[in-house]
């Protein structure tokens, strides 16, 4: 039987810490589950805009990003940009973004702009079959508002003392917004980055991870790796900048992990 027309997985990126992995993980999933042939929309809402920069959308070519979608109810078709790969689209984000959270908590529906953006008719126009949200580093609305409008959360958790610390917070708030507005969220899993096999605190903080959250960790850790961390200045994914890196080989693994979920059974249809 043929499938129906599938709607694209939401997927947000979230930890309230900054500079633990998210931007990197969003820019090079979306490059990883580029090469595995899906489309891909990578949603900016951080206004450090970050994935945007690293994408190689330029702070004058983001003429109209995520604040119009969000605040000003602006249309997909508005704040698609294309990106060197071609199977990958953008909305991007700047520093219009950073007063969002003050001029939308008045508004009754918001946390559920960007739900109510993504959900509109429109966006099964473009065929995506994954749009990933790179979030700031806050639990602020517009985390909120990724998490509402998210089918699932992957969680980057840097390989360094603390790590857990913060990560109760987000399950709490994982968890209200499942009870309050989007109960089919899941916890996609908790992604170990810049985890280095030859140092003692990673393997702790792995130890600790897979003890306490078990199943949730994915299997694939991301190396500590100098080209994940040149590849932005060179506007590229690592996977394009070096394919051949550990780096690109952690992303390409993670992305394999994730999309092999999805793969529906030919026995599961009936
Ligand atoms: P976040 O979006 O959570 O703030 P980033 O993805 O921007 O975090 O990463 C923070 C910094 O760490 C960036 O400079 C990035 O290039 C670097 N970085 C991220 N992951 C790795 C890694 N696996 N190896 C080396 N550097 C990394
Ligand atoms: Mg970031």
């Amino acid at each position: 039987m043929p499938k129906p027309e599938a709607k694209p997985h939401i997927l947000a990126l979230a930890n309230q810490k900054g500079g633990v992995g998210k931007t990197t993980t969003a820019i090079n999933l979306a490059a990883g589950l580029a090469e595995l042939g899906k489309r891909v929309l990578l949603v900016d809402i951080d206004p450090q805009g970050n994935s945007s920069t690293g994408m190689g959308i330029r702070p004058d070519d983001r003429k109209r990003t995520s604040y119009d979608l969000i605040v000003d109810g602006a249309s997909i078709q508005d704040v698609v940009m294309p990106t060197s790969m071609e199977q990958i689209s953008i909305i991007p984000a700047n520093a219009d973004l950073s007063s969002a959270d003050l001029e939308i908590v008045s508004n009754e529906r918001r946390s559920y702009l960007l739900h109510d953006a993504l959900h509109r008719p429109e966006i099964d126009g473009y065929g995506f079959d994954y749009i990933l949200i790179d979030c700031p580093p806050a639990l602020s609305l517009l985390t909120i508002n990724a998490l509402v409008a998210s089918d699932s959360v992957l969680v980057p958790l840097q390989c360094e003392f603390f790590a857990l610390e913060g990560l109760s917070q987000l399950m709490l708030t994982i968890r209200d917004v499942r009870r309050s507005a989007n109960p089919d969220l899941r916890i996609e899993g908790i992604v170990l980055t810049m985890h280095d096999r030859r140092n003692r605190l990673t393997a702790q903080v792995e130890a600790d991870a897979r003890a306490n959250m078990g199943e949730l960790v994915m299997r694939t850790t991301i190396p500590r790796n100098v080209r994940i961390s040149e590849a932005p200045s060179h506007a590229l994914p690592v996977l394009s900048y070096d394919p051949a890196s550990k780096g690109a080989e952690a992303y390409r693994a993670l992305a394999r992990e994730i999309a092999d979920r999805r793969k529906t059974p030919a026995t599961a249809e009936a």
